[in-house]
């Protein structure tokens, strides 16, 4: 099975595709995770990404759907995966097709922008393995530690309030086009995200029937 998660920066949207991952065993692909993998290690793609990462603008197509393709040609997302901020783009969206990936479902967690804005400055991430946490909906065990590693959890640079508004704005710009994309096809679920995760993960198990 072949999902994609659309959905506003702060959504959930990432949180829910580990859910489903670890429900129907197939991986969660996050091309902002590998992004942020290939800056912190100064590969080639992650020095061509970091500017517009920090802008928080969109990272241009070649970049990201070269790291795509590698990351879905490996042994472990043949019977599935669960695409995470990927497509971005109508184009990417079409980069996708023309691969010849068929995707099962689309689905999309919807939350106001005025939600998404308030929820923003209390998100956090893993320095070392990527975990994503939030202070109010999904605290960490101990403050400022990653459970899964021995990172620490902090806001990522993008995560600041004028960021996340230029983010916003590209993503009804850019990626909101999407809906109809994948709706005109018949594939598109709309999920409304809920104050706690674990409502809206019932609603997305609903929604991809698991
Ligand atoms: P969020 O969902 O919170 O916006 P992500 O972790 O998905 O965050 O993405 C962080 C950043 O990585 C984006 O702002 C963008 O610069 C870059 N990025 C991630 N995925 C893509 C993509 N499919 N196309 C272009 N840029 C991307
Ligand atoms: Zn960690």
């Amino acid at each position: 099975m072949n999902l994609i998660f659309l959905g506003a920066p702060g959504s959930g949207k990432g949180t829910q595709a580990e859910f489903v991952s670890e429900k129907k065993s197939i991986p969660p692909i996050s091309t902002g995770n590998m992004l942020r993998e290939a800056v912190k290690n100064g590969t080639p793609a992650g020095l061509a990404a970091k500017e517009y990462m920090d802008r928080g603008d969109l990272v241009p197509d070649e970049t990201v759907i070269g790291i795509l393709k590698e990351r879905i040609a490996k042994d472990d997302a043949q019977n599935g995966f669960i695409l995470d901020g990927f497509p971005r783009t109508v184009e990417q969206a079409k980069a996708l097709e023309d691969m010849g990936v068929n995707i099962d479902l689309a689905v999309e967690i919807y939350v106001p922008d005025e939600r998404i804005c308030a929820r923003m400055g209390g998100r956090r991430v893993c320095d070392a393995c990527g975990a994503s946490y939030h202070l109010e909906y999904k605290p960490t065990a101990v403050e400022g530690k990653c459970d899964a590693c021995e990172g620490n959890a902090v806001q990522r640079v993008d995560d600041k309030p004028e960021t996340v508004l230029s983010r916003l704005k590209t993503y009804h710009e850019k990626t909101a086009p999407l809906r109809d994309f994948y709706s005109e096809r018949g594939k598109l679920k709309t999920v409304e995200g809920q104050e706690e995760i674990a409502d809206t993960t019932r609603l997305t198990f609903e929604a991809i029937g698991c």
